[in-house]
C-alpha cells in the first residue's frame, strides 16, 4: 500500500509545534513531511490491553510486566512477527520461500543469530532482595532505574525463608546448598535474620534525627527488598533466563527468572520454544567428549570437575 501523507510541516505556517521543529528546520533547510502507512491488517496489544501483568515471588517480591516492543503487532500474530522482519530484511527477497515464520525463527536461535531477537524488548518492574539484586545487576546489557535509599527512606520489608526452606551448604559445590538443614540450626538462622530486621526501627528513628538517608542505609541488611525498572531485549533476556533458570543459579534468583519466563512466554511463544529446545534444555559438547563418545574410551583428561560434568551429560544422554 503507498504511504499517505498526511502531517503538518513542523515550522510552517499552519503549524503551532515550534517548540518540537528540529534544528535544520530552523536554520532553514527544508522539512519533509512524514509519511504514514496504515497497517494491512488490524493491530493487536500483545498485552491485551493490560497495563501490567504481574507474578509475586516469595513473601514480598514480584516481577511485573509493564511494555513490551513490539508492543502492538498484526492481529494473529505474535511479538515473535518482529524477530521475522528483521531476519527478512538482511535476506531480501531472494529467500523468502525458505523462510517459512517459526522455521527462521527457530534458525535464528540454532545458529545464535542474535540481532533480529534485539529487536524485541521487554520492560519489567522488580521488587527482589539486595542479595538478589546484585547477582541481577551483573548482567550488563539492561537498562535499569532503582530505587534510591539516599533519596527515600525504604520501606521495611525483608527476605525471610521458611524453616523448611533454610538450606545447608553443599559439601560438592562451594557456591551452592543442599536440601534442608535440621530444624534447630534452621530456627537460629530465622533469629539472625529477626535481629538483623531489628535495625530498621534505629535507621528509622536515626533517620529523623536527621541522619542522613544514604549513610543510615548502611546498618540495614541485604535481605532487604529493593526494587527497579530492568529493559531489556530478548536476546540478553535468553542469556540471564539461560544463566539464572539453571539449577547452578541461586533458588531464590531462579525463582524470579522463572516468572520473568512465564510473563514472556506468551509474547513470543515461538523463540520460546527454540529457546527450550536450543538453549536451556540443550547441552554442548566439548571436544574430548566427543571423542569420548567416538573412541569409546575415558576422558582425555585428569581434571575432576569435567569428568563430573561429563558424567552429568552422560546420564541425560542415557550413555550411562
Ligand atoms: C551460577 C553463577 C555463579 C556466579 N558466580 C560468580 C562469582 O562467584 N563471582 C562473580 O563475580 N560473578 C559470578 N557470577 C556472575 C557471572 O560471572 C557474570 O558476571 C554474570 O552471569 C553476567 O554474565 P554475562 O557477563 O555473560 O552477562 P551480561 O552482562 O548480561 O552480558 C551478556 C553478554 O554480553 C556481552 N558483554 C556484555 N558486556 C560486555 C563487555 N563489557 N565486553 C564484552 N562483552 C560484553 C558478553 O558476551 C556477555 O556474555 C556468577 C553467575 C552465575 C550464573
Amino acid at each position: 500500500m503507498p504511504p499517505e501523507v498526511t502531517s503538518a510541516i513542523p515550522g510552517s505556517a499552519s503549524s503551532s509545534t515550534t517548540a518540537t521543529v528540529p534544528p535544520e528546520a530552523m536554520a532553514g533547510a527544508p522539512v519533509r513531511p512524514i509519511l504514514r502507512t496504515a497497517p494491512e491488517t488490524p493491530l493487536v496489544d500483545v498485552m491485551g490491553g493490560s497495563a501490567r501483568w504481574e507474578i509475586p515471588v516469595h513473601e514480598h517480591g514480584f516481577v511485573a510486566l509493564v511494555d513490551a516492543m513490539p508492543r502492538l503487532v498484526p492481529e494473529g500474530k505474535t511479538a515473535d512477527f518482529a524477530i521475522v522482519q528483521a531476519a527478512r530484511v538482511s535476506y531480501g527477497d531472494g529467500t523468502k520461500h525458505v523462510n517459512e515464520d517459526r522455521g527462521l525463527v527457530r534458525y535464528l536461535l540454532r545458529h545464535r543469530h542474535t540481532t533480529p531477537l534485539e529487536m524485541v524488548e521487554f520492560k519489567f518492574h522488580i521488587s527482589m532482595p539486595i542479595f538478589i539484586a546484585r547477582q541481577w545487576i551483573r548482567h550488563r546489557t539492561a537498562n535499569v532505574n532503582e530505587y534510591s535509599a539516599r533519596y527515600s527512606i525504604v520501606p521495611d520489608r525483608f527476605y525471610r525463608p521458611s524453616v523448611e526452606s533454610v538450606r545447608s551448604q553443599s559439601k560438592l559445590n562451594r557456591q551452592g546448598s543442599d536440601g534442608a538443614i535440621e530444624v534447630g540450626t534452621a530456627e537460629q538462622f530465622l533469629e539472625l535474620l529477626k535481629d538483623a530486621e531489628s535495625h530498621y526501627q534505629k535507621y528509622l528513628s536515626l533517620t529523623e534525627q536527621g541522619v542522613a538517608r544514604e549513610l543510615a542505609r548502611a546498618a540495614l541488611p541485604v535481605s532487604l527488598y529493593t526494587q527497579w525498572y530492568w529493559k531489556c531485549d530478548l536476546h540478553n533476556i535468553f542469556h540471564f533466563l539461560s544463566l539464572r533458570m539453571d539449577s547452578h543459579a541461586q533458588l531464590e534468583i531462579q525463582d524470579f527468572a522463572r516468572a520473568m519466563y512465564a510473563l514472556i512466554k506468551p509474547i513470543v511463544p515461538v523463540s520460546c520454544e527454540a529457546f527450550e529446545d536450543y538453549r536451556l534444555n540443550a547441552m554442548q559438547l566439548t571436544s574430548l567428549e566427543i571423542e569420548a563418545v567416538r573412541s569409546g574410551k575415558p576422558l582425555a583428561t585428569e581434571n575432576k570437575r569435567e569428568h563430573a560434568e561429563w558424567e552429568e551429560k552422560r546420564v541425560r544422554l542415557g550413555l550411562a
